[in-house]
């Protein structure tokens, strides 16, 4: 069977929808992992501020409490009576023991040096071999004025950054008589935050680093040649410097009590990963997804287009079996009608070879009829009533013989197309003999016909069955024409579900058993009056339509014909079986 191809039907439109929804699906994949990159970086900034904000506290904290603590000691040494002392004249104090005593001082502050000037800055008590006048910096200005001063910068000999604190040193109750002025290393200040993990830095209004937890970073430029990036709504700090980091969050806090300003550059690379890294994992989690989905899509697609096509293909073979199924029940009722015609025709075809017989057994009593009938009359004008209806006796007899022959004509030539009923077989078997009785005495053939001794009731077709018994008696009767010895043996064995009849002959016996029943299969001469080849395949089509078989074979005398029947159940009413004949034997010669 030959279907139409698979056409690539509207191909162009799902490869386009596959298309639209592939890439809104990408857009859709690429907005949420944009998305979820900046919250995740946001939030992780924010944390990232916060930390930053409270590292840098705490080292401002440390740094401004470190502060105080010297300046607490420079203000505990200005109101030393030794030092008061020795910045008014009249103290009579050595300056070496003041300078003792602010030894002392600076020693247990842990501070540089410690010195006394008088208000104008020149050097009344301090460490051996110091210089005579300082110059007059910011905070021993402020000093002068009555208040504590502290004051940043790196010392140009040593290139030292230290702080240094002016306090003053109120003698008498007015004016500041002197004052103390405590050095401190700046490295000694921010020793205690070295190592921290957060880069912190101190830087001074002129906007240098003075004081950093990272050596590298002290005295640089307070921007740090570092260039501003804008990520997740936050100012990042990227450079290149050895101790800071690649990417840095930067946070600054003004210190107004030691004058500068703490800034923190927490790092934020490890941030960024974080979100990179998140991004990208639901970036492949909903790829993933989205491929399944496609995946589900496309199968569902595949099996709802294959279904469809399977749906075609169906539709078309029912198309052709509906075609088909008609065209054969045409051609079966052809045949059907067909197969009614011929059984019609082997009828009369077999009536044709019965005709003279038929015609020569109405003629003798007709013309006997006529003899009788005259002599009857002459009987009756001779006044001899009793011979006269003796021959009208003989004349009633043999109408009734003619009337036999022609009943059995008539119902041998009925068309018959009831469907199986009850038939009784012997009587089809003597209605055949009768119609055939003519030519079998014709040929000389003995017929051995066993009438069964309990009702042989089968379902068939009485007209059919008597065809089909016909047609096995003319076809033993023809087999025999050239054989010495002719006869014919018929038997009927009924039994419980099927009932066998058999025509045996003692002819040459069947030359090809198993072509037999093929139509227009023949070993009669073609031009005689036998020899179409159909009267046995249409006893065996006529057999089969009653549920029965048609077989034959040969026997060491001949050939053998078995027509098998299924045997009719008992009716329900008390009906008398068809056959009501009783058991006999006969032999026609
Ligand atoms: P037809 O009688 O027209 O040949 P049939 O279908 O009745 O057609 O018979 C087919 C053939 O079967 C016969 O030609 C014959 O060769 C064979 N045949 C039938 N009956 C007998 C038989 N009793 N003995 C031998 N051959 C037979």
């Amino acid at each position: 069977m030959r279907l139409s191809p698979n056409k690539p039907e509207g191909t162009q439109e799902p490869m386009l929808a596959r298309l639209t929804v592939l890439s809104m699906g990408l857009g859709c994949v690429l907005w949420a992992a944009v998305s979820v990159w900046h919250f995740s970086a946001r939030a992780g900034l924010d944390r990232l501020a916060q930390r930053g904000a409270a590292d840098l506290q705490l080292a401002s904290d440390r740094l401004v409490s470190a502060l105080l603590d010297y300046r607490e000691t420079a203000v505990l040494a200005a109101d030393h009576p030794y030092i008061k002392a020795l910045t008014t004249d009249d103290s009579g104090i050595a300056p070496q023991v003041v300078s003792e005593v602010l030894q002392r001082f600076a020693d247990l502050a842990g501070a540089e040096q410690m010195l006394l000037l008088s208000p104008s800055g020149r050097v009344l008590a301090g460490p051996p071999g110091h210089a005579d006048r300082l110059p007059l910096t910011p905070d021993i200005l402020r000093a002068r004025q009555g208040a504590a001063g502290l004051y940043h910068t790196v010392q140009l000999a040593t290139g030292q950054r230290v702080f240094s604190f002016a306090l003053p040193v109120f003698a008498q109750q007015t004016a500041p008589t002197g004052i103390v002025v405590l050095i401190v290393d700046a490295e000694k200040v921010e020793a205690p935050g070295r190592g921290a993990p957060v880069p912190v830095w101190f830087t001074d209004d002129n906007g240098v680093i003075f004081v950093a937890n990272r050596s590298d970073l002290v005295l640089r430029p307070a921007r740090l040649s570092a260039t501003q990036v804008s990520l997740a709504g936050q100012k990042l700090l990227q450079t290149d410097l050895r101790d800071l980091p690649a990417l840095g969050l930067e946070i600054s806090r003004d210190l107004p009590v030691i004058g500068m300003t703490g800034h923190a550059l927490a790092d934020a690379t490890g941030v960024l990963r974080t979100a990179r890294v998140q991004a990208i994992s639901l970036a492949l989690g909903l790829i993933g997804v989205g491929s399944v989905i496609l995946a589900l899509w496309e199968w569902r697609r595949i099996l709802a287009r294959d279904l469809q096509r399977e749906a075609r293909i169906n539709a078309e073979l029912e198309r052709r079996v509906t075609d088909r199924t008609a065209e054969l029940r045409a051609t079966n009722e052809q045949l059907v009608r067909t197969q009614a015609e011929l059984v019609q025709a082997g009828k009369l075809s077999a009536l044709g070879q019965m005709s003279a017989g038929i015609s020569h057994e109405l003629n003798q009593p007709l013309m006997a009829i006529g003899t009788y009938a005259d002599n009857a009359g002459q009987f009756l004008e001779r006044g001899y009533p009793d011979r006269a209806a003796e021959n009208l006796l003989r004349i009633t007899a043999m109408a009734q013989r003619m009337g036999r022959i022609i009943r059995n004509l008539r119902a041998f030539a009925r068309q018959e197309a009831e469907p199986a009923t009850r038939v009784g077989l012997a009587a089809v078997v003597e209605a055949a003999l009768d119609l055939m009785e003519i030519r079998l005495k014709e040929n000389g053939i003995s017929v051995d016909w066993c009438r069964p001794d309990r009702p042989a009731v089968v379902m068939g077709g009485e007209v059919r069955l008597s065809q089909v018994v016909v047609n096995l008696i003319s076809n033993a009767l023809d087999a025999m024409v050239n054989c010495p010895n002719r006869r014919i043996r018929i038997r009927i064995v009924p039994g419980p579900t099927t009932t066998c009849l058999t025509v045996e002959d003692t002819g040459p016996g069947i030359t090809q058993p198993e072509r037999v029943f093929d139509p227009f299969y023949s070993t009669k001469e073609v031009g005689t009056a036998e020899g179409m080849g159909l009267g046995l395949s249409i006893s065996y089509g006529l057999v089969q339509s009653f549920g029965g078989t048609l077989r034959g074979e040969n026997t060491p005398t001949g050939a053998r014909f078995t027509v098998e029947l299924q045997t009719a159940r008992a009716p329900h009413s008390g009906t008398p079986p068809p056959q009501s004949i009783p058991p006999h034997s006969e032999s026609t010669q």
